[in-house]
């Protein structure tokens, strides 16, 4: 399932190709958004969930198996949490670590 199908299927409209126009993160910096290990990061979330592209953002993480920083306003660890929950629900998420490998 790659962005486009996943993007889809959860909000059953099209998605943008140049949704990243409207990233809220360009103003303040990419780095924020790669925080160490365990620290708190609520400002990041919070610029998230104001971004009009968060949906956007958050579908091309998860079909992209995207392993680092906040995207969409979830961590990685979030988007583990998140994928279980979907795959749970029916959804066919794939399993990059696997793909990654017989690549
Ligand atoms: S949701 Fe967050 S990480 Fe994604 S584009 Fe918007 S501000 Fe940037």
């Amino acid at each position: 399932m790659d962005t486009r199908e996943l993007f889809e299927a959860l909000f059953g409209q099209d998605i943008d190709p140049d949704w990243k126009v409207d990233a809220g993160c360009q103003e303040v910096g990419t780095d924020l958004f790669f925080p160490d290990e365990g620290e708190k990061v609520p400002h990041v979330k919070a610029i998230c969930r104001a971004c009009g592209v968060q949906p956007e953002c958050l579908a091309t993480a998860i079909a992209t198996g995207e392993a680092y920083g906040i995207w969409g306003g979830f961590t990685h660890r979030e988007r583990l949490g998140l994928i279980r929950e979907m795959r749970a629900a029916g959804f066919e998420v794939p399993r990059w670590r696997k793909a990654r490998r017989s690549a």
